[in-house]
C-alpha cells in the first residue's frame, strides 16, 4: 500500500519510506492511499481469534510489499506480549487498561512496533539513523524502551524541563546506549517545534538521516487501531452499542479508533476527552481551529495545543463537520474535575485510575447522560503509579510499586540540557 502526504505535493511513499521520513518532504503527514474494511465474518467471530491474529489480519494490508508476513508475526508477537483487559467500573463503564507493557504507558505498543519496523527495514544498510522525538511524559519513555539497543538506530528524546513526573523522567534518562535525554528550558510545543525545524533543517539532513517517533509516523500512530479491536472482542457479547472515550492529547489513539470503525468494527460513537489543553472541544463547538500554547496540567501527556493528528482525523471525514459530528464528541475537563473523577471512579468501584483515565471518565459520562443505553470504555492510557503524588495525594490512599516502576526508581537520571534550536542541532552535528 502506498501513503500521500495529506499537503499533497510531496511523492506517494511505500510503507518503509513513510516510517523512515516521518513526515513527508512538503511537511504533511503522511495516510494510507485506501482503508479497506475487513470482512463482516471477522467482526462476527472475532472472539475465536488471539490478539496477535487480530492485529495481523487488521494491519497487514497497511504493510503488505513491504514487511513479509512471516515477519510481520514475528513483530506482532514481540510487540503484544502482554495483556489488554476491559475492566468493569459500573454494569454500562469499563475501562481498557493499556498500561501493562514495560513503560506502563499505552504508547509501548507503538514505539515497539516502530522500533522493529525500523531495524528491520536497516537489516541489510550500514547507515545508522537517528530518531529524534519529543515528549510530553510518556512518549520518550516507550520510545526509549523500545529502540533500546536497535541496531543501527539513535534516539534522542527531547523533554520540558521539570513539566513531565519524576517517574517518567527516570524512564526516559536511566537507559543510556543507544538512547540520549534532552532536557528542554520550555514547553512540550517548544521541544515539538525544535524536533519539526530539524527535520526541515537542509545542513542537518546532509549529515545524518532523521526520522521522527512521534504519532505522525505511521509505524506509531497505525498499530493503535489493535487497541478498539481487542476491547471489541472483549465488550461485544454484552450487546449494547459500543462507545469509546479516548483521554487525548495528539489525538493519535482516537484517530486510530477511527481507523478500526472504518475497518468495519462495529462502535456508535467517540468522545475525544481532553484537559483544558481544549483546542478540538472549541473546534468541535465553533468549526474554527485555533491552535494556542499548551498549558501545564495533571494530565501532562495531553498537554497539547496544537494536536498534530487532527489533521488526520479531518481528513478521514474529508473535512465534512456534520459527518465529523455525527463520530465524535469532544469534551475539556480541568485538574480540579479530573481529582473528582478520581476519587469519583475509586468511591463507586474501587478502582484506582490515573488523572489520563480520569479524563476519559469524565467525558464518557458526559456523553452517556445523553445516551444512557450505550456501553462505554474509557482507555486508562498509563498506570496510576506513573502520577503517584497526584493519585495518592487525591485518594489518601498508597499505592504499590510494580516491578517496571522499581527498576528504574533507584537509577540515576543523566541528560543533557539545552534551551533553544540552536543547542538541540550542536548536540545532533557533534555527536
Ligand atoms: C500520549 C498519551 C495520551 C494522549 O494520546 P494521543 O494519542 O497523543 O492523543 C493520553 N494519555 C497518556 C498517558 C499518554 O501517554
Amino acid at each position: 500500500m502506498k501513503f500521500y502526504s495529506l499537503n499533497n505535493t510531496a511523492p506517494e511513499v511505500s510503507f518503509d519510506t513513510a516510517v523512515v521520513n516521518g513526515i513527508a518532504p512538503d511537511k504533511g503527514l503522511y495516510f494510507p492511499e485506501e482503508i479497506n474494511p475487513l470482512p463482516i465474518s471477522f467482526f462476527e467471530n472475532i472472539e475465536s481469534f488471539s490478539n496477535e491474529e487480530i492485529a495481523f489480519k487488521a494491519i497487514q494490508q497497511f504493510v503488505s510489499g513491504i514487511v513479509p508476513n512471516d515477519v510481520l508475526k514475528d513483530i506482532l508477537k514481540e510487540v503484544l506480549d502482554f495483556d489488554f483487559p476491559v475492566v468493569e467500573i459500573t454494569p454500562n463503564i469499563g475501562t481498557l487498561e493499556l498500561f501493562h507493557g514495560p513503560t506502563m504507558a499505552f504508547k509501548d505498543v507503538g514505539a515497539r512496533f516502530m522500533a522493529q519496523c525500523l531495524g528491520y527495514f536497516s537489516r541489510s544498510t550500514k547507515n545508522e539513523v537517528t530518531v529524534l522525538v519529543a515528549t510530553s511524559g510518556d512518549t520518550g519513555g516507550a520510545v526509549a524502551n523500545g529502540f533500546l539497543g536497535v541496531e543501527g538506530v539513535n534516539v534522542v528524546i527531547l523533554y520540558p524541563s521539570g513539566k513531565v513526573s519524576d517517574i517518567q523522567e527516570r524512564q526516559l534518562t536511566t537507559l543510556g546506549k543507544n538512547i540520549t535525554a534532552l532536557e528542554v528550558d520550555g514547553t512540550f510545543d517548544d521541544c515539538q517545534a525544535m524536533v519539526k525545524n530539524a527535520f526541515l533543517d537542509k545542513e542537518l539532513l546532509d549529515e545524518m538521516k532523521l526520522t521522527s517517533a512521534n504519532s505522525i509516523n505511521v509505524a506509531r500512530w497505525l498499530p493503535q487501531l489493535f487497541y478498539f479491536l481487542f476491547a471489541y472482542k472483549q465488550v461485544k457479547s454484552k450487546g449494547k452499542e459500543i462507545v469509546f472515550s479516548v483521554p487525548s492529547g495528539n489525538f493519535g489513539n482516537i484517530c486510530a479508533g477511527l481507523v478500526a470503525q472504518r475497518l468495519g468494527m462495529p462502535v456508535k460513537h467517540f468522545i475525544a476527552s481532553t484537559n483544558v489543553n481544549d483546542t478540538v472541544p472549541q473546534f468541535m463547538l465553533t468549526k474554527e481551529y485555533n491552535p494556542k500554547p499548551s498549558t501545564a496540567t495533571i494530565s501532562n501527556a495531553m498537554d497539547v495545543g496544537d494536536p498534530s493528528n487532527f489533521i488526520r482525523i479531518r481528513h478521514l471525514f474529508k473535512d465534512d463537520f456534520e459527518a465529523l459530528k455525527k463520530n465524535l464528541s469532544s469534551y475539556s475537563f480541568d485538574d480540579n474535575n479530573t481529582k473528582e473523577a478520581l476519587k469519583e471512579i475509586y468511591n463507586i468501584s474501587g478502582y484506582i485510575a490515573d488523572p489520563h483515565g480520569a479524563v476519559g471518565y469524565l467525558g464518557l459520562k458526559k456523553y452517556q447522560q445523553q445516551h444512557p443505553e450505550t456501553y462505554g470504555i474509557f482507555l486508562e492510557t498509563a498506570h496510576p503509579v506513573k502520577f503517584l503524588d497526584i493519585v495518592e495525594e487525591t485518594l489518601n490512599e498508597k499505592l504499590e510499586i510494580p516491578a517496571q516502576i522499581q527498576k528504574v526508581m533507584g537509577k540515576t537520571k543523566i541528560s543533557i540540557k539545552i534551551s533553544n534550536y540552536e543547542g538541540l542541532k550542536d548536540f545532533l552535528l557533534k555527536s
